[in-house]
């Protein structure tokens, strides 16, 4: 759906206010937050007097990379205790928190999130952001197929959902096939889903349903939890087998839904740059990134947060500024491709830069290839082995000693490595429900 106009924006002052306005009101609001956490947690305020930091030293833009960056460990450090279970990095009284998630836990014990009624509706217009840019409107009937249980991210869009005056069908405990059915009798017009499940959805709906996801009324996907929508491959494969269009969005448990893909599709996501500072810095020596196409680490804060700030925090995601502004007429600026990966998953392979990504792109760009693939990354003596275990659409013609020169000829090119190529029958690799666990470094553990 294209826009125009005014009805563009969510926020139609903030989203386009010049870049220099812009910063000054970022300023205002980061010394704030830093106020904030430094005389609220004893969290922050431990970290930043262990480094001689002290709020008033916030004087110019250049300060900002003084203030201490925040880890996820910090967090889980701070809690476990009292205030039950939140610790030293509440900010405010116990009774003032309305809302609990957490995070899914996946690479160590989980960080519990406060959040007060206030930040839970500041959740919900950043996510109308989100929402608004990718075209989402009162017309539309929204399916979230998923139980949302403890993780903030879909409540957070099902709420923000209702602000812009969508009907929103929650589509948890039923299972796929079920899901699907109700998406076709409910003529539901959008769905929030990873790239992983929209895939197998489609799957699910051809092999199990005999239907062809395309065949529903579904005309817009909003991603979240992985990077596949800013894979231009994978965001391909979904739209080709909802006949819908696919936007990216990026966001965290701890930080809140920062970032997001508008309906220009310009091959990156916005910052939001009214609710947040994004900033970007080398990965080795942590120096500020302002150039366009240097990839850096991403350190974001979120402005507004009172419960449980997040100042500065690693994120550890892996982008690059764009050299242009977007289309679209936000002055906010874009991340290039989206998230690249993680810091802890771009890693040296044989001595050359590694990123799992550009592999799924390899795949997911060959049309004998199944949506399915996995990356294990081991050691025979003293070299690295990758292998890349793939499968065969079932409908393909191609053989494997067809494809497989082929697939060896593009990953070398894009990403200067060979593979040991396996070929799986078409079923057999996992199937993921929510997100997936694709890649694997084995080095580690020998
Ligand atoms: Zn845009």
């Amino acid at each position: 759906m294209e826009v125009k106009g005014i009805d563009r924006y969510w926020n139609p002052i903030l989203e386009t206010l010049p870049q220099e306005k812009l910063r000054e009101l970022q300023f205002k609001k980061f010394k704030r937050i830093v106020e904030w956490g430094y005389n609220n947690s004893k969290l922050y305020r431990r970290i930043y007097d262990e480094a001689g930091f002290k709020p008033e030293d916030l004087k110019t833009w250049s300060d900002i990379a003084k203030v201490p960056t925040l880890q996820k460990e910090d967090y889980r450090d701070a809690q476990y205790k009292e205030p039950w279970p939140y610790g030293d990095s509440l900010c405010v009284p116990l009774e003032k928190v309305t809302e609990y998630h957490q995070t899914s836990g996946t690479t160590g014990q989980p960080v519990y999130q406060p959040d007060t009624w206030q930040d839970w509706e500041w959740w919900s217009e950043s996510w109308a952001y989100i929402l608004w840019a990718q075209g989402f409107r009162d017309t539309d009937r929204v399916f979230i197929p998923f139980g949302y249980n403890v993780f903030v991210a879909y409540w957070a869009g099902h709420y923000a959902c209702e602000k812009v005056g969508c009907e929103v069908v929650p589509g948890g405990i039923l299972n796929t096939e079920e899901r699907l059915l109700k998406i076709k009798e409910l003529k539901a017009s959008a769905l929030m889903a990873t790239p992983t499940y929209v895939l197998s959805m489609a799957e699910s709906c051809r092999n199990k349903l005999n239907m062809e996801a395309q065949d529903l009324n579904v005309q817009k996907i909003l991603c979240a939890g992985e990077p596949g929508a800013s894979v231009p491959t994978t965001k391909k494969r979904m739209e080709d087998a909802w006949g819908a269009k696919v936007h990216d969005h990026v966001g965290a448990t701890e930080i809140g839904g920062w970032s997001y893909e508008c309906t220009a599709q310009p091959g990156g996501m916005h910052p939001n740059e009214a609710f947040f500072l994004v900033e970007l810095v080398d990965i080795e020596s942590g120096e500020p990134i302002e150039e366009p196409n240097k990839p850096g680490k991403i350190i974001i804060t979120a402005f507004d947060r009172e419960a449980q700030p997040c100042i500065r925090f690693d994120s550890k995601d892996v982008s690059m500024w764009a050299e242009e502004p977007c289309e679209c007429g936000r002055t906010f600026r874009l991340l290039k491709g989206g998230i690249h990966g993680r810091v802890d998953h771009i890693t040296k392979v044989k001595g050359v830069l590694f990123s799992p990504v550009s592999v799924e792109e390899v795949v997911r760009g060959m049309p004998e290839l199944g949506d399915e693939y996995e990356l294990i990354v081991s050691k025979k003596g003293d070299t690295d082995v990758i292998t890349l275990k793939v499968e065969l659409e079932p409908e393909t013609n191609a053989t494997e000693e067809d494809v497989q020169p082929e697939l060896a000829r593009q990953l070398r090119l894009k990403t200067n490595l060979a593979y040991k190529i396996e070929f799986h029958p078409f079923g057999s690799l996992p199937r993921y429900e929510i997100k997936a666990q694709r890649f694997k470094d084995q080095r580690k553990h020998d």
